[in-house]
């Protein structure tokens, strides 16, 4: 059973043809690369897979179950997490706030009640847990500060924590290198890394930095006018004339 199947899934915007006919089968976990011009349905394909929108036709499975035009709180239900090209966060919180948020059930941000109702033991091991990550990306340091203190980088890191702090079954990262500089880059790296080790999960990454996209990804999927033009290996990809025309070139 493949971990995440998707057939023949299509999505107009009016005379716009966003999505057509995408057929995927993603056998386990792992990081999987999603590259493509502008504009060759890349987002609308996270869309779908996240619920915030409804695909015209085809189907899609997760773990066998067929979600298909599922909303997002249901998707989110199943561990499907997302991030996006605009860094979210919750800036006035701290940063130990904004990664316990995170890691309430479905991953949706409610209110300091919730964390405050559950069990001390459960509570302890989850600031514990939240303090470990954030020493991972060197971030310890601004645990208890608001997360406005942050360099535009260092949100980028913090909310890459909160989204492992959810323990995402399905991970739709959208462009996470963007705006972060190269030092910053690598610790990023090196954490979604550790976590992949700690909590396998399916990652679909979609990044215009060709660098780290070919280096984290063990498998490229490659879009260009709503379709899958190519998939391989980093290797086979950048060699491939029709990827090289379309996009790389
Ligand atoms: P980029 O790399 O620039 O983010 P992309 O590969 O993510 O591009 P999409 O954003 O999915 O591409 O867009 C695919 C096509 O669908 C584009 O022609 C875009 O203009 C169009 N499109 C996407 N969303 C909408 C919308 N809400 N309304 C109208 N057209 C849309």
């Amino acid at each position: 059973m493949s971990h995440l199947r998707i057939q023949s899934l299509g999505k107009r915007y009016g005379g716009v043809v966003a999505l057509d006919g995408v057929s995927l089968d993603i056998a386990g976990p792992g990081i999987y690369g999603l590259i493509g011009p502008n504009g060759a349905g890349k987002t609308t394909l996270f869309d779908c897979l996240a619920g915030t929108t409804e695909p015209d036709q085809g189907q899609v499975w997760l773990q066998g179950q067929e979600v298909t035009g599922w909303p997002a709180h249901r998707m989110a239900g199943l561990g499907v997490a997302r991030t996006f090209q605009e860094c979210r966060i919750l800036p006035e919180e701290t940063c130990l706030d904004n990664v316990l948020f995170a890691a309430q059930p479905q991953g949706l941000a409610r209110n300091l009640v919730q964390i405050f109702s559950r069990s001390r033991g459960h509570r302890v091991a989850a600031v514990d847990e939240a303090m470990r990550l954030l020493q991972l990306v060197r971030l310890q340091g601004y645990a208890h500060a608001p997360a406005t203190e942050l360099s535009f980088g260092q949100r980028r890191l913090l909310e890459m924590v909160s989204t492992f702090m959810a323990k995402p079954d399905l991970l739709l990262l959208d462009e996470p290198a963007s705006g972060v500089n190269p030092s910053l880059l690598q610790v990023l790296g090196d954490f979604v890394k550790t976590m992949m080790a700690e909590r396998p999960c399916v990652m679909l990454l979609v990044e215009h930095n060709m660098a780290f996209v070919m280096d984290m990804a063990q498998d490229i999927i490659v879009m260009h006018q709503g379709q899958v033009l190519e998939r391989g290996s980093p290797a086979q990809v950048q060699a491939s004339a029709k990827v090289v025309e379309a996009y790389l070139g």
